[in-house]
């Protein structure tokens, strides 16, 4: 611990999490706070965090800063752990693989597990094992984790024949004279840290997977290879969570999606752009016409307007100014276009083409609108990141005095949709950040409503304090899925500041023109998001109304075809099929099983002697004898009342 002089130098104050202060002197690093507080803390600190964020237990504090100490007991030590885990992934490389010829990037640890970057190494799947191997070795060796401080032209000559840590040292170098490399046995990496105190530390390890990723994740940039793996402090943890992964890929969505023949993304229509073929545009469209219901009952007017738009637009609505490197920009003749990210400014425009008095308030745009955002490539994925996808856009304008009704109302209808799916939300206020758009008083009014709002439903909400967009407070929802995954959910989003880019007004009461509120809302988001999350929340086994074949008719032999297709006519105002096929029953079955088809109807020659059925659904259960009619009613109302499982067998 540092001596000083309180009389020469000025004490520093720290914040503890409890809201104490402790006073310690002007050089104090994390783990001499930690001292400060009581020496069995000092001994145990493994990193610190500063106003949040993660730093290694040599760092200075200063200041005012938030502190706190993190031991092996926090919640951030697997973090530390897990980036150790990196640097033994990175050690074993160089020990199985050339390490003249291999280079090292980056190896961060992530929120499941670490990776690290390397360039010029050749590895399949099948040596994972054997590099995992290698890291136990590194792990039972319990090598010391040694920090050391050096100077930059130090660092770069122990890097020298690292040119992706070079560039990384070359930024650091204008902010830093010193910085730190950290070292195991006989290998040591550039790095921050923090880290834990030995290899002996880590718990269990396990590699996951190779992929390719560009060096700072610029397509211009080389494509090196990402090693993928994961940590926990024990054999158990770690078995735990290859479960709950193993449960997440059972439900992938891109792999669901091609088996029910959903979407696809094709190399040669282009990355990000997902083409729904006609099993996954039925879902969808039942998607559509169930918000388009909604909208209709809350007195919404469908709008449409193009995918692109001259960038006059895209100024005129700050989108250019601040958003244009994700934009789809390009000329035509003597003019520049872009491809809407947002479907915002066509609705601002579509208002402010005509003039509108307070009567006429609220107008309410609805519009499933296609956008175009983009993504770095190396970040798309199947539906969840994406180039092309649409929004079930709404944007209101309204009078300041109609917010509270309003956004109960979408409120109503977000719920609404959420519940409809099973779905298990939160919601929050976010309020006025330090840097915004808008009058005190507009921005205190628009607080209140909505705080009135959510008061009104007697659910718990969380306020994030300055945590709303500059032009307006907003209410964000997020949701669970079936196996405990959280979503970000729609938002309502109030907006003081298009608006005024758009001159938008309408004529008051007392003659005079007033600027109204905008509100952004969508109930899904992105359809694509969402129908992700339906598919991995379901795993393909979609409630009747949007399965899109609702039911199979399965003759059990040739002999019952006819019958078979008489029967499936009785059925024309469903999604039904005969599977006609030369095949056994019992293949049959498992074919519609396989399929995720929530009902079979089998016949056979009894059922056709009789003039009935025997319906078998998705859980396996089968009835014989079933009148058509009486099924039928049971089908209409179960799509009627949109109800999740099939349950005409379960009742
Ligand atoms: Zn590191
Ligand atoms: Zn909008």
């Amino acid at each position: 611990m540092s001596e000083s002089d309180p009389q020469s130098q000025e004490q520093l104050v720290v914040v503890l999490p409890d809201g104490s202060e402790l006073e310690v002197a002007p050089d104090a690093t994390v783990e001499d706070c930690a001292y400060e507080i009581g020496p069995g803390l000092g001994r145990d600190t493994v990193a610190g965090k500063l106003d949040g964020e993660l730093v290694a237990k040599e760092q200075p504090v200063y200041d005012g800063v938030g502190l706190e100490i993190v031991t092996d007991g926090s919640d951030e030590y697997l973090e530390v752990m897990r980036h150790s885990a990196s640097h033994c992934l990175a050690q074993a490389v160089e020990r199985l693989y050339d390490e003249d010829e291999v280079k090292l990037a980056i190896g961060p640890p992530t929120d499941e597990g670490f990776y690290y970057d390397f360039d010029n190494l050749d590895i399949d799947e099948e040596d994972l094992a054997d590099l995992e191997e290698e890291i136990e070795a590194i792990v039972a060796e319990d090598y010391d984790i040694e920090r050391e401080d050096v100077s930059i032209e130090e660092a770069e000559e122990r890097l020298s024949d690292e040119p992706y840590k070079l560039e990384l040292l070359e930024e650091f170098a204008d902010e830093t004279d010193t910085v730190s490399f950290y070292k195991q046995g006989e290998w040591e990496d550039l790095c921050a840290g923090p880290h834990v105190d030995s290899t002996g530390e880590i718990g269990a390890v396990e590699l996951l997977e190779i992929a390719g990723a560009y060096w700072r994740g610029d397509e211009e940039n080389t494509m090196q290879t990402r090693i993928y793996g994961t940590a926990f402090e024990d054999e158990s943890d770690l078995e735990a969570f290859l479960e709950r992964k193993q449960e997440a890929e059972k439900r992938d969505h891109r792999r669901i999606g091609n088996e029910m023949n959903l979407f696809s993304i094709q190399d040669v229509t282009g990355p990000g752009l997902p083409l729904y073929h006609p099993p996954g545009k039925t879902v969808l469209k039942e998607l559509e016409d169930f918000v388009e219901d909604l909208n209709q009952d809350a007195g919404y007017d469908y709008v449409e307007t193009p995918h692109v738009f001259k960038t006059d637009l895209w100024h005129r609505s700050g989108h250019y100014q601040n958003y244009a490197d994700d934009m789809f920009i390009f000329d035509v003749g003597d003019d520049e276009f872009g491809l809407k990210p947002m479907n915002c400014p066509g609705h601002a425009a579509i208002f402010q083409d005509q003039s509108w008095s307070y009567r006429d308030l609220p107008i309410r745009y609805a519009e499933n609108g296609k956008v175009y955002r983009k993504e770095q490539r190396g970040e798309l994925s199947g539906l969840s990141r994406v180039w092309a996808f649409t929004i079930d856009d709404g944007h209101l304008f309204i009078r300041p005095d109609q917010i509270e009704q309003e956004v109960e109302e979408i409120m109503d209808m977000i719920t609404d949709v959420l519940e409809t799916f099973d779905l298990e939300y939160e919601m929050a206020l976010a309020t006025r950040p330090e840097k915004s758009v808008g009058s005190d008083e507009i921005w205190e009014h628009a607080e209140e409503q909505l705080e009135n709002v959510l008061e009104k439903r007697n659910l718990e909400y969380e306020v994030e304090e300055g945590d709303g967009a500059f032009y307006g407070p907003k209410i964000d929802f997020a949701f669970e899925d079936a196996i405990g995954r959280s979503w970000d959910g729609p938002t309502v989003q109030l907006d003081f500041n298009m608006p005024d880019r758009f001159d938008l007004s309408y004529v008051g009461e007392d003659n005079e023109e007033h600027e109204p509120v905008m509100i952004h809302r969508a109930l899904y988001g992105s359809y694509e998001r969402f129908f992700m999350m339906l598919i991995e929340h379901y795993e393909g086994r979609f409630p009747l109304w949007l399965a899109p074949e609702q039911v199979r008719v399965l003759p059990i032999s040739d002999n019952n075809l006819g019958y078979a297709y008489q029967v499936a006519n009785e059925f024309d105002d469903f999604r039904v099929e005969v599977d006609d096929r030369d095949s056994t029953l019992e293949r049959k079955i498992r074919a519609a099983h396989d399929d995720r088809v929530p009902y079979q109807i089998i016949v056979g020659d009894n059922e056709e002697d009789d003039g009935n059925i025997s319906v078998r659904d998705r859980f396996e259960d089968q009835e014989y004898d079933v009148e058509i009619e009486a099924f039928r009613n049971h089908l209409e109302n179960e799509v009627e009342e949109q109800r999740t499982e099939p349950d005409f067998l379960q009742d």
